[in-house]
């Protein structure tokens, strides 16, 4: 608004009638001069993400396929909760970190997302599933793409979220999701409103990493931990470690010492969720028994960690972590 020369408590008014009246047309804003309206129309299109498919699953969520404005497809899952609703977003159409286990990672990156289509995944699913209001919902950007990747957008829509003219929504409420961009946890660490960082390990040695994470070539597991440290986790707060098992491949009781051993300190501040693989055909990597599972978590256990098996919501649509293909 600064920028049109208007008063900066416009910008006020704008959030509040693009996120709490979720007005999708100009002509809806009342409050502003026709004038006004007549440039921004012209300048800004209003229209949100729309939704061109939805798969519900047996288990209560819901894959939603986004058009954007460009024809581009992303996907997003709506996941109910007794009175909470957990939305899983995406921060890119692909994605550039070429994990080997991932799908989305098989599309590499087409582009990425701009703030205002982070944010109309959100307005899109709380328009056609709920939930009403802000303080019900519970985001995490585990869907497609690096969030770190797309710092600047990213953080971007997390403040208008935030913004209590907008959802008001509060940054514990928000997980960000990286495969280990360490110049990204870097620069993330400083922002405000700060969400919580999840961390997705998935290997235990250098070498195993770098092999099934590229990025880990770059910024190996001892400069992650080293990141970790540098993030000022505050108190009663605790970092997420997602591990996705794949079969004979890093499941094995040594794996489960190294983790350990890695978590050092953080052994007290950390949930740590296994995710079995989700098969899919651009990975040879397979989901490791149920019985290999549970030793692996009783492995972690024993050693003083939080383990929880997470079994993916959405499996029997391809909506599961590591799932989601979409593009063109
Ligand atoms: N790019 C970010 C966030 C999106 S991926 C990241 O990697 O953290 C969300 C989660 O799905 C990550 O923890 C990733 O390790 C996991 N994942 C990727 N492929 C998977 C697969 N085939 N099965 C299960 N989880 C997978
Ligand atoms: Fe990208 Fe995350 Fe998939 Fe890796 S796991 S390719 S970082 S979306």
């Amino acid at each position: 608004m600064t920028s049109l020369g208007e008063p900066r408590w416009r910008g006020g008014q704008l959030l509040s009638g693009l996120l709490r009246q979720r007005w999708t047309r100009w002509d809806q804003f009342s409050n502003l001069s026709r004038s006004l309206r007549a440039r921004l129309e012209t300048e800004v299109d209003l229209a949100w993400p729309t939704i061109v498919q939805s798969q519900p699953s047996l288990d209560g969520s819901t894959k939603h396929v986004f058009a954007l404005r460009d024809g581009r497809q992303i996907e997003g899952v709506h996941m109910p909760y007794e009175d909470r609703v957990t939305l899983c977003l995406s921060s890119q159409v692909g994605c550039a970190m070429g994990c080997t286990f991932c799908a989305t990672g098989s599309m590499g990156i087409l582009r990425n997302l701009q703030a205002g289509e982070i944010l109309g995944q959100v307005l899109t699913l709380m328009a056609a599933l709920g939930p009403e209001r802000g303080h019900e919902l519970t985001l995490v950007f585990m869907g497609m793409g690096e969030p770190l990747h797309n710092l600047d957008h990213l953080h971007r829509a997390i403040r208008l979220l935030c913004h209590p003219a907008g959802l008001g929504l509060g940054k514990g409420r928000i997980t960000v999701s990286t495969s280990g961009l360490v110049s990204g946890i870097e620069r993330l660490s400083k922002l405000e409103p700060r969400p919580l960082l999840a961390l997705s390990l998935n290997a235990t040695t250098d070498e195993a990493r770098g092999r099934t994470m590229p990025v880990n070539r770059v910024w190996n597991l001892a400069r992650l931990r080293r990141a970790l440290d540098d993030w000022g986790l505050k108190q009663g707060e605790r970092f997420c470690f997602e591990y996705v098992l794949l079969g004979g491949e890093n499941d094995t009781e040594a794996d489960a010492e190294r983790l350990t051993a890695w978590l050092g300190d953080l052994r007290r501040a950390h949930n740590l969720n296994l995710i079995p693989m989700n098969e899919h055909a651009a990975s040879a990597f397979r989901q490791p028994g149920e019985a290999r599972v549970q030793q692996f978590a009783e492995w972690l256990k024993v050693r003083g960690c939080f383990v929880t098996v997470r079994r993916s919501r959405g499996r029997d649509v391809q909506g599961a972590c590591g799932q989601l293909v979409k593009g063109s």
